[in-house]
């Protein structure tokens, strides 16, 4: 039996931690949170992730950072970003990130759970 899918959860408000774990979790995914883009890149180096969702706005390394460094360390791993806000200047750039999805927070519930469904490929 394959194994759950890996999930690597990087934001640095604890509530949208939460959130999104326990979302994962209902989905049957194996998923692990950090606190900023530092651990998040940490993370990466020692462990493969399937998808990748990260803030863009965090301490250290932002999401930018950690969706770089996910594409160069598990380029098969799927990247959503979130955001609660967009500068212009994001906006302008958000094409550059190199990522799969990127939303707006606060975000719905529904539209992440169907994007995550959609990367990694699951039933829903
Ligand atoms: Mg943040």
């Amino acid at each position: 039996m394959p194994g759950k899918p890996k999930v690597l959860i990087a934001d640095d408000e604890p509530g949208n931690r939460e959130l999104l774990l326990t979302m994962c979790e209902g989905m049957g995914l194996d998923a692990v949170t950090v606190v900023d883009g530092r651990e998040a890149v940490e993370r990466l180096e020692m462990e493969s992730f399937d998808l990748v969702v990260t803030d863009l706005h965090m301490p250290y390394r932002n999401g930018d950072e950690v969706a770089r460094a996910t594409r160069r360390l598990r380029p098969h791993a799927k990247v959503l970003v979130l955001s609660a806000s967009w500068t212009e200047e994001e906006r302008a750039r958000a094409s550059e990130i190199p990522c799969d999805a990127f939303m707006s927070k606060p975000f719905e519930v529904p539209e992440v759970l169907d994007t995550v469904r959609r990367f990694l490929k699951l039933e829903s």
